[in-house]
């Protein structure tokens, strides 16, 4: 049996450049990994199904599973005639912006890549994972890169400073096309400055990386869910160095140089929400 983590991602920044003709959006988004993760195991099993097990009840099992999807994937491309049931533990909070789903994904191509030994790079690893989701790929390599095209296009950036993250999941379920669907790209009025933000985590200056800290989804999200927004404020007024709302939200997380500093905001907003997590950029 062997096992692999699947980490959560925050978008340090996401800007949307245009909508293209076949109906997708254009993005560059810097996208990063925190230790906050989910857990698979693979374990073969007798004949040629694909079986998932799973610590949460509210989290598909058949092919709905971006895990069997993966796995689906891997058998049918390289003609594996062998039964794998793939246990996942999840940790990371469902439909939050967080890309627990995909992340999962990207542990099953890599876990499945090393028990059949298919003996594939994280590149071509990558492009399989763009035919499972836009947001595979990144969680792949993980760390931190830049992602543009629809998130699949990713380059990878070297490993920013270490920072502390408190992430606020709110208790309402936010749909990542309702918020894309009411985005109206020439109503954005201020974009994020992507490349500053490279050079932010490339000094690793936390001062920086807060300051350049942008989503331009925030705006729609908020204008839906206007408690997402009050957690921003709370979280600020908590202490953090800057709060952002991660992809299409409602996670919103903050960011903090010093652990007692992270541990004020952790503490301060458990009194508002049910899932709040201490974690850490690595
Ligand atoms: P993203 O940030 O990429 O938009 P997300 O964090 O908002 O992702 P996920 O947690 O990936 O959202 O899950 C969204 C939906 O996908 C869930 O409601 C669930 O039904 C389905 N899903 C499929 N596979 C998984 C999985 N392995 N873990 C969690 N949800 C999954």
């Amino acid at each position: 049996m062997i096992s692999e983590k699947a980490k959560a991602k925050i978008n340090l920044t996401l800007d949307v450049l245009y909508k293209r003709p076949d109906g997708y959006h254009e993005v560059e988004m810097i996208m990063q990994t925190v230790d906050l993760s989910d857990h698979l195991q693979f374990e073969e099993r007798e004949g040629n199904l694909i079986s998932i097990s799973c610590t949460v009840p509210y989290v598909p099992l058949d092919n709905r599973n971006l895990v069997y999807k993966a796995a689906e994937l891997i058998k049918n491309r390289f003609g594996i005639d062998k039964g794998i049931h793939i246990h996942l533990e999840k940790n990371i909070p469902v439909a939050a912006g967080l890309a627990g789903g995909s992340s999962d994904a990207a542990a099953a191509l890599r876990g499945l890549n090393r028990l059949w030994n298919l003996g594939l790079t994280l590149d071509e690893l990558a492009e399989l994972g763009a035919e499972i989701g836009s947001d595979v790929p990144f969680c792949v390599y993980g760390g931190t890169a830049i992602a543009r095209g629809r998130g699949e296009q990713i380059h990878r950036l070297p490993a920013p400073a270490p920072l502390w993250v408190v992430l606020v999941k709110p208790q309402i379920a936010v749909s990542t096309a309702d918020v894309y669907g009411n985005l109206s790209v020439s109503d954005i009025r201020e974009h994020p400055d992507t490349i500053s933000m490279v050079q932010a985590l490339a000094d690793g200056d936390p001062e920086e990386i807060a300051k350049q800290l942008k989503n331009v989804l925030e705006t729609v999200t908020f204008r839906m869910h206007p408690e997402v927004e009050k957690i921003k404020w709370k979280m600020l007024r908590f202490g953090a160095m800057g709060a952002l709302m991660s992809g299409s939200g409602p996670t919103v997380f903050a960011i903090a140089d010093r652990e007692t500093r992270a541990q004020r905001i952790y503490n301060g907003l458990r009194g508002f929400s049910k899932e709040v997590y201490l974690t850490r950029i690595l």
